[in-house]
């Protein structure tokens, strides 16, 4: 069950809680964090759509990523795209990828966020499941302080829609074996932003509100991060 403070405090013994801020002046420092954004597949990858074919999961998490970066980069942040292909680039290259800026920056000034849309079935028929959620890799490492300052901003940004939560290893954050979060050396997070496979869910996501409402939980998240790394 969640705290009932209402704040996501991470029980990772070894992590710090978010709690260190920093004038604008120190905030400089931040940008030397190199700021990975991932959108996933590509207009290529077979399924990852909606039932009736209209909703292109690669094309939304385009839409997505984009913003995100530029609106950083707009605040001195030193953030890009993994991928900027339309294409679906395998994760093999992926992660390559994000670890040759870890082995030229460290480990420790880089992070990774991958952008996704969730499906319930396989596609083909339309289900009723919603919400926003957030994965890291197992175990107790920074990517854990990464997810739950993105799902305190998703709760903030996402006002009244559901955050779906898994508290059974003490914080908000669902962990999966995922590709690009176990063979990344970084801090890395995937976030699971609506569904695909759901009318109400789509609705949102693909409104206008609800783009900016995805983008800004990602911008306002990762600063959050950044600046409790300090
Ligand atoms: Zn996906």
């Amino acid at each position: 069950m969640p705290p009932e403070s209402g704040e996501l405090h991470n029980t990772c013994s070894t992590m710090k809680p978010n709690e260190v801020r920093v004038s604008d002046s120190e905030r400089l420092s931040c940008s030397s964090t190199k700021i990975l954004i991932d959108n996933g597949h590509g207009s290529d990858t077979p399924g990852k759509r909606s039932p009736d074919g209209r909703f292109l999961e690669y094309k939304f998490n385009r839409e997505i990523a984009r913003p995100i970066v530029l609106d950083l980069q707009d605040r001195g942040y030193d953030a890009e795209l993994l991928v900027p292909e339309e294409t679906d680039i395998p994760l093999k290259e992926r992660a390559r990828r994000v670890n040759s800026h870890c082995a030229t920056l460290g480990k420790e000034n880089v992070i990774l966020v991958s952008i996704h849309a969730n499906a319930a079935g396989n596609g083909s028929k339309w289900l009723n499941a919603t919400g926003w959620s957030v994965y890291t890799s197992k175990g107790c490492t920074k990517s854990d302080n990464l997810a739950t300052c993105l799902a305190e901003a998703a709760i903030k940004n996402l006002s009244g829609r559901k955050i779906r939560s898994d508290w059974s290893d003490g914080d908000i954050d669902f962990e999966e074996s995922f590709y690009l979060l176990t063979k990344t050396l970084c801090a890395a997070c995937l976030t699971e932003n609506g569904f695909m496979d759901s009318k109400e869910s789509l609705a949102y996501i693909t409104s206008r509100a609800g783009k900016e409402a995805i983008t800004n939980l990602h911008v306002e998240g990762i600063i959050e991060y950044l600046q409790g790394n300090i």
